[in-house]
């Protein structure tokens, strides 16, 4: 066993962030490899807005070990299916942007370029209707996949919405019992190697101190170790997403919980609207520049289903990421290592990004800094791929109803996404490149979605014939919308699998 295996490992900050590492780390590296130690301070709280997720969180829960019935159960979540988009492509306008595959891909040439071919021709009207998640999430229906051969049902791509709360509850539950110790209190000053710059312990307001070889900042959006000791530095990305506040709200909930997020945008940003089994997350992400936070506040509370539970809450942000995520013996994870705002759910998954890849690259007391120097680029990649896939979502609008959109729409965006754009918009393609966490069926789900029209379609969708390619379209919709009246409702499913007490 080497010598130089680290022993003593503290993570600050509680929030979810905070807690997925510990529970990741008490559950890969075993009780006996390493002390590990969470800090944080009930004085200082957490965002806990982080509601809606993507299907890789599954892969996190299977990692941990967690029944997924049980999982929803604790944190009153619910199922999602993709998101619906609501007057962002123009006004009254709505789409779909489903997990999972959209049709079949046929003779090796994408369903995308096949259904573009008949849509040129005028032969078909929403593509939503060949994904099972946009049809079953129209109709309020859920069930995980079975094996029913070559039907839609044995592949069900799905995520879920829950209270983050309940959420870092739960985790710091898995993880204390564990081994993992949790110590309350402020951090008031951090020591450092003189030398090294190494960090050495944090000091607390009661006079405590916690030491560690390896510290995890997960102290939000301060960064109190990466950013306020090691001056990571920041990458400002708000000329491209300029929305810099949220208000967030829950309110009480209706009878059907649909089993998606909706976002609704609106003059000056968007809103977005989580059903969970107890009640519904709301919340309006604006730029200030052109709504004042009063009216943001009335925007959202005049766009409820019921009664708000609680006081409006503002947060502040900007779009972003620190120039390293990792320096030194630090390592920050969550909000500490930047933001990208919730618009497709994307903040919880790079946080289990950022894990499982530290995982793959954990470190000994040297601290290798060419493995360093790797895991910064990586995360740098998934947050700038991330980031071109919101842009999009802003930058393909017909809205000309606002200044806000007005900017959005005139605004240059960087060179990789205008690339794509054009791509699409000559022969409807789509590509996933390397490891990108957005596939090709989410880029032309959205972009379709956002009102562009390709001027031609793929020339290879002619390997089939016209009648044989409208047959089998007919016949993959068929499939889907019998497959989708099989399922039982969302709620169904909730009260016999994981209905919260
Ligand atoms: P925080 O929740 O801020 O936790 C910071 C922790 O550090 C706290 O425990 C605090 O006590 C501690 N701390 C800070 N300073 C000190 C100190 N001096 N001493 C001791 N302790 C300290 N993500 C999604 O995936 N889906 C979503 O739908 C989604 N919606 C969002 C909506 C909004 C408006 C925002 C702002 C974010 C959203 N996110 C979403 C992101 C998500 O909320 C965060 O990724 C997640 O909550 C992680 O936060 P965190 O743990 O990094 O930080």
């Amino acid at each position: 066993m080497s010598d130089r295996r680290i022993r003593r490992i503290t993570i600050v900050g509680g929030g979810t962030a905070g807690w997925m590492s510990a529970a990741t780390l008490a559950r890969v590296l075993g009780p006996d490899y390493a002390e590990i130690t969470v800090v944080e301070s009930d004085e200082i709280g957490t965002v806990g807005v982080g509601e809606a997720t993507i299907p890789q969180m599954a892969t996190f829960n299977r990692m941990l070990g967690i029944d997924e019935d049980e999982f929803l159960r604790a944190t009153r979540g619910s199922i999602k299916l993709g998101i619906q988009f609501v007057n962002w492509g123009k006004l009254g306008h709505t789409y779909f942007h489903p997990f999972g595959h959209i049709g079949v891909n046929m003779e090796g040439v994408s369903f995308h370029a096949f259904w573009l071919r008949l849509k040129h021709l005028g032969l078909v009207d929403r593509i939503e209707d060949w994904s099972l998640q946009s049809t079953a999430g129209a109709r309020g229906k859920f069930m995980r996949a079975i094996n029913a051969g070559r039907s839609p049902l044995s592949e069900i791509a799905y995520a879920f919405h829950f209270d983050a709360s309940l959420y870092a509850r739960y985790l710091r539950q898995y993880a204390e019992a564990r081994g993992v110790v949790r110590r309350e209190g402020r951090i008031v000053r951090v020591h450092q190697h003189p030398e090294t710059g190494f960090i050495n312990s944090v000091e607390l307001a009661d006079g405590g101190q916690v030491g560690g070889e390896l510290f995890i900042d997960c102290s939000g959006f301060r960064g109190l170790l990466i950013e306020d000791t090691l001056k990571a530095g920041f990458t400002d990305w708000s000329h491209h997403l300029p929305c810099d506040r949220a208000v967030a709200v829950p309110c009480e909930g209706i009878e059907g919980i649909e089993p998606y997020t909706r976002a609704t945008a609106h003059k000056a940003g968007w809103q977005w609207r989580i059903p969970l089994q107890h009640r519904i997350g709301n919340g309006h992400v604006f730029c200030s520049q052109y709504i004042s936070d009063d009216e943001a506040i009335s925007v959202l509370l005049s766009n409820l289903d019921g009664k708000p539970t609680a006081d409006p809450r503002i947060l502040r942000f900007k779009a972003g990421h620190r120039k390293q995520v990792w320096i030194k013996n630090c390592v920050s994870i969550g909000l500490a290592s930047g933001f990208l705002e919730p618009l497709e759910s994307t903040s919880i998954w790079l946080i289990q990004s950022g894990l499982s890849r530290l995982m793959a690259m954990f470190p000994d007391r040297d601290f290798d800094p060419a493995t360093i120097a790797r895991y910064n680029r990586i995360l740098t990649t998934e947050y700038t791929e991330i980031r071109d896939f919101i842009i999009l979502h802003y930058k393909a609008t017909q809205r000309t109803d606002s200044p806000f959109w007005d900017y959005c729409r005139e605004m240059p965006v960087p060179e990789r996404l205008a690339e794509k754009m054009a791509v699409f918009m000559d022969h409807g393609r789509t590509f996933r490149e390397n490891e990108e966490l957005f596939n090709d069926t989410s880029w032309f789900a959205v972009m379709l979605g956002q009102l562009m029209m390709p001027k031609g379609y793929d020339p290879v969708a002619d390997v089939l014939s016209l009648e044989e390619t409208k047959a089998r379209l007919a016949q993959i919709k068929d499939a889907v919308s019998n497959s989708a009246d099989y399922m039982p409702t969302h709620r169904e499913f909730l009260r016999q699998n994981c209905r919260a007490d």
